[in-house]
């Protein structure tokens, strides 16, 4: 039985990790989750779970689901620490939204907690830090990601030292078949409308302006150990391939399978056992007519080589470019600007900061903070 903490259980990969474990009560238990500010299905979980502690942000319904159930720990505020170390799990599935990942990887990794991983901002902001860390620990990180998940999944019974590189492949987004022209006047529920995945909002706008994919060669730099310069991006528009790797002999390996994430965070929990996927469905490469493979136009595409960029820089360069794209995403949600002010805001953004050392998970914060502070009030001179 493994005893499972899931944080962010309220979000779209939050909801699939729970179907996962419901599909399974016998090898995994619900001991802990946390949710945001979306608290409906809280007492629903509790009841069907029964799990030891309990998180969500606002204090008064806290206080409301303690005297509701007297037994359960629950936790509220900003931090997500004392969850963290309030009961003993095996995994820690990190499904937390946005920057405020960061520190519960870090919490778990000194409490000695393998980590399956879906917070992307964890390793793009703070790759070396945690991944230091997680050594001295002995801590396990597990890719949720689908692309990494691929990655992970063709990599089992080989070595580092006999790979030449890796792919990552990228649907391109709402806006793929768009050119740069096109995209002035693209309004957000065209933005949203992704053609292959089901996924939150924020994610499938990265996906549309693709700082997504940039966001994930950082990410796999740090998961794979794998140079920037053995790291590529292809656009592959069926997501069926979800990423490959290449080895020293020119042999390809490749994980396919149907555009469904419960696929690798089922396997971030069973690995490395493939085990039966309830509800999922084949692929039948029979009917799949056509697989196409494109270059990635770093010109169409600027945000994917801004973060190559400011992968290879470190320091506080891609906390900048991560802070500056979280603000930039939520103003286009909210129809302040429009879809190619995104790439100039965060371009402009990382260009505008001069480099500087991070040290700490603080410093990281605070550079954070900085940066969308002053991204939020001067967005329309930065655009102008
Ligand atoms: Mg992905």
């Amino acid at each position: 039985m493994k005893n499972i903490m899931l944080l962010g259980a309220s979000g779209s990969i939050g909801l699939q990790t729970i179907d996962v474990i419901r599909n399974y009560p016998d090898m995994f238990s619900l001991k802990a989750f946390s949710v945001g500010n979306n608290t409906s299905e809280v007492e629903n979980l509790i009841n069907e779970f029964n799990p030891k502690a309990v998180y969500l942000i606002d204090e008064n319904k806290a206080k409301n689901l303690q005297a509701k159930y007297p037994n359960l720990q629950v936790f509220y505020g900003e931090d997500l620490d004392l969850i963290i170390e309030s009961c003993k799990v095996d995994l820690l599935v990190n499904a937390v939204v946005g920057i405020a990942g960061l520190k519960p990887t870090w919490k778990a990794i000194e409490n000695k907690i393998d980590i399956a991983l879906a917070n992307k901002e964890t390793l793009v902001t703070g790759g070396d830090l945690i991944i230091e860390h997680a050594k001295k620990h002995g801590v396990k990180i597990y890719p949720i990601d689908s692309e990494h998940s691929a990655i992970w999944q063709c990599l089992i019974g080989n070595e580092t030292k006999d790979v030449h590189g890796i792919t990552l492949t990228a649907s391109g987004g709402s806006f793929r078949d768009l050119s740069r022209d096109q995209l002035v006047n693209v309004c957000k529920d065209e933005a949203l409308n992704h053609p292959n995945w089901s996924m939150g909002a924020k994610i499938t706008i990265d996906s549309a302006t693709m700082m997504n994919k940039g966001l994930e060669v950082i990410e796999a730099h740090y998961l794979f150990d794998v140079d920037y310069d053995n790291i590529d991006v292809i656009l592959h528009k069926q997501s069926i391939v979800h990423s490959y790797v290449e080895f020293n002999d020119y042999s390809i390996i490749a994980q396919l399978g149907t555009a469904d994430m419960r696929l690798p965070i089922q396997f971030a929990l069973t690995a490395p056992n493939h085990l039966k996927l309830n509800g999922g469905s084949r692929l039948d490469l029979k009917e799949v007519s056509n697989l196409s493979f494109e270059e990635v136009s770093l010109k169409r595409y600027p945000l994917v080589k801004l973060a190559y960029d400011v992968g290879r820089l470190k320091g506080n360069k891609p906390i900048v470019m991560n802070a500056a794209n979280e603000v930039a995403v939520s103003l286009f949600l909210n129809d302040k600007i429009s879809f190619l002010d995104i790439e100039t805001i965060v371009i402009n953004t990382v260009n505008n900061y001069d480099f500087s050392e991070v040290n700490s998970i603080n410093d990281i914060l605070r550079v954070n903070d900085t940066v969308k502070k002053y991204v939020e009030g001067n967005y329309s001179k930065i655009i102008s």
